[in-house]
């Protein structure tokens, strides 16, 4: 005989234990449909904006194209109304205005769009031994034996002495030549082996190859002088205009699926803006409002959110201070009564480095946006620690509508550790919380991603951004 009834130790633990595991299996497998035409969208997006700049030129494209205007701090806007402030091209603050304008608080998504890479030096241009090179200097925490050996791409910006300006993307489509960084046979890398891994390859060692063949003359620096003129030739600078450069070598590849099951999306630069990306869209797709709705992508994040475009600065804190005094409002008033979901990526628990983990405590590829009520790293220093309050209600809202959630930590206690741009916006006093997606071989150059944990990000900002 069959009984469907459930054993009554069964179904006090359905009613009192939190099962994880089992509940997002099912929510994960019903979302897979949206998740996947979902991705499409945010492959195109990250394969077009691997800089800081090439995400906020994509944004701003993006964003007029649904209605966004300029910010003007001496207009009144209307509920409804979307506007957006473009920080020197490397950061962005968009906002859409709520029925009650930000009279009871804004509502902020604030994610990051600079990620780890290899940056050019002031004069990085030399040859050595017959073979042209250029000199480096790493960007945020890369492991530095990852770069060697692997086809990049180069991106930036060339400013001449006259001020005229040269955007450089060389590598990304067919037909471009590419460049890399050397590694050393393993006939001849005795020396090498017996190093350890974190000084196996030194900031130094990353020169990046960009010719071989010599000007056809007598004299000096010919291998060098052969690029120049090629530069000179393709680009009309000269050696100097490097100097006033940002110029930043990035993976050459696009995004990929990964798995059999195409579950996955492999792509360089997923931190941050696999959030970047949902956080956007959610905004785009949020008419009028309660609450004036915000997304911030910001740069300099990786370096400690440092600089003018960094949210270390107060570009978002006058951007919030402008709306509101159009209002008639206390900036300060408001900012205390704002939130802020701090969207960030979180590390998903890796089976194959399972000891750095703590498995009742770590998110899971799949089991979707992870919440991570603090960071930082030896007994939570560096961090935000969002309130029992905040989080009581963040829980809810995503419950409300129906969002894949999980929540963990960064690895085991005092495994490492990392922070986010949660405590630079918390500094205005507004409620904020650490929410994104979580990363297999996080800031690595092929970093590993779910799709439903993508679509689940995008559920979480529309779902905050539309809550009362
Ligand atoms: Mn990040
Ligand atoms: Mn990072």
């Amino acid at each position: 005989m069959e009984d469907n009834k459930m054993s009554p130790t069964k179904e006090l633990a359905e009613k009192l234990l939190l099962d994880n595991a089992k509940t997002a299996r099912a929510a994960c497998v019903a979302s897979v449909p949206k998740a996947m035409d979902f991705a499409e969208g945010y492959k195109d997006f990250i394969n077009a904006a691997k800089t800081e700049r090439e995400a906020v030129s994509w944004s701003v494209e993006a964003a007029q194209a649904q209605g966004f205007v300029e910010f003007d701090p001496a207009k009144k806007y209307n509920p409804g109304d979307k506007v957006y402030y473009n920080n020197r091209g490397k950061a962005i603050c968009l906002a859409v205005i709520g029925k009650k304008g930000a009279a009871e608080g804004v509502r902020i998504a604030a994610a990051h769009i600079d990620s780890p890479r290899i940056d050019l030096k002031p004069i990085p241009l030399y040859e050595s031994n017959e073979l042209c090179l250029l000199k480096t200097h790493y960007y945020g925490g890369v492991k530095k034996y990852q770069w060697p050996a692997m086809p990049l791409a180069l991106h930036g910006k060339i400013v001449r002495k006259d001020g005229s300006e040269v955007t450089v993307n060389i590598g990304e489509n067919p037909g471009d030549p590419q460049f890399c960084i050397t590694d050393i046979l393993p006939h001849l890398g005795k020396d090498q082996a017996v190093k350890k891994l974190g000084e196996a390859f030194s900031g130094e060692d990353l020169n990046v190859l960009v010719g071989s063949l010599p000007l056809e003359a007598e004299g000096e620096q010919l291998y060098k002088l052969n690029i120049m003129k090629v530069l000179n030739e393709q680009y009309g600078i000269v050696e100097s205009d490097l100097i006033s450069a940002e110029l930043e070598f990035v993976p050459a590849f696009p995004a990929a699926d990964i798995g059999f099951d195409r579950s996955m999306v492999g792509a360089y630069g997923h931190d941050d803006r696999v959030c970047a990306y949902p956080a956007l869209q959610a905004l785009f797709d949020c008419e009028a409002p309660e609450k004036t709705s915000l997304v911030v992508l910001a740069d300099k994040e990786e370096i400690g959110s440092v600089g003018n475009t960094g949210l270390c600065s107060e570009y978002l804190n006058y951007f919030v201070a402008d709306l509101a005094e159009a209002e008639g409002l206390n900036p300060r008033w408001v900012w205390s009564k704002s939130s802020c979901l701090s969207a960030d990526v979180t590390a998903a628990l890796d089976p194959t480095y399972i000891s750095a983990f703590e498995p009742g405590n770590s998110t899971y590829l799949n089991r979707g946006v992870g919440i991570a009520k603090y960071t930082g790293s030896r007994g939570k220093g560096g961090s935000n620690d969002a309130s029992a309050e905040f989080l009581g209600w963040v829980r809810k809202i995503l419950d409300d509508a129906g969002v894949l959630w999980q929540i963990g930590e960064l690895g085991k206690v005092d495994q490492g550790g990392g922070g986010t741009v949660a405590y630079d916006v918390a500094r205005m006093n507004a409620d904020v919380i650490d929410i994104g997606v979580p990363v297999l071989s996080m800031h690595s150059p092929f970093e590993v991603i779910s799709k439903v944990d993508l679509f689940a990000a995008y559920q979480a900002f529309k779902a905050y951004f539309q809550a009362k």
